[in-house]
C-alpha cells in the first residue's frame, strides 16, 4: 500500500471518512474522484487499480 492519508479515523463510509470527510478516491470515473470529484488523483494511489492490465511486453515472454 502506499502511504496513508492524514486521516487517523478509521471508520469510513464508501471510502470517505465519517468523521472528517477524508477520501479514498476509491472509485474514480473519468479521471475524477466518484466521491469527492476531485481530479487531482495521485498517479502512484491509482496505479494498483492497473494491477489488473498486463503489460504486452510480458504478453511476449509468455510462450
Ligand atoms: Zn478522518
Ligand atoms: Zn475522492
Amino acid at each position: 500500500m502506499t502511504a496513508p492519508s492524514s486521516c487517523p479515523h478509521t471508520e469510513r463510509k464508501e471510502g470517505v471518512c465519517v468523521v472528517c470527510g477524508d477520501c479514498l478516491h476509491e472509485v474514480i470515473l473519468n479521471g475524477a474522484c466518484f466521491l469527492c470529484g476531485t481530479t487531482e488523483l495521485d498517479p502512484v494511489a491509482l496505479s494498483p487499480k492497473k494491477s489488473g492490465l498486463i503489460a504486452p511486453e510480458k504478453l511476449v515472454r509468455k510462450k
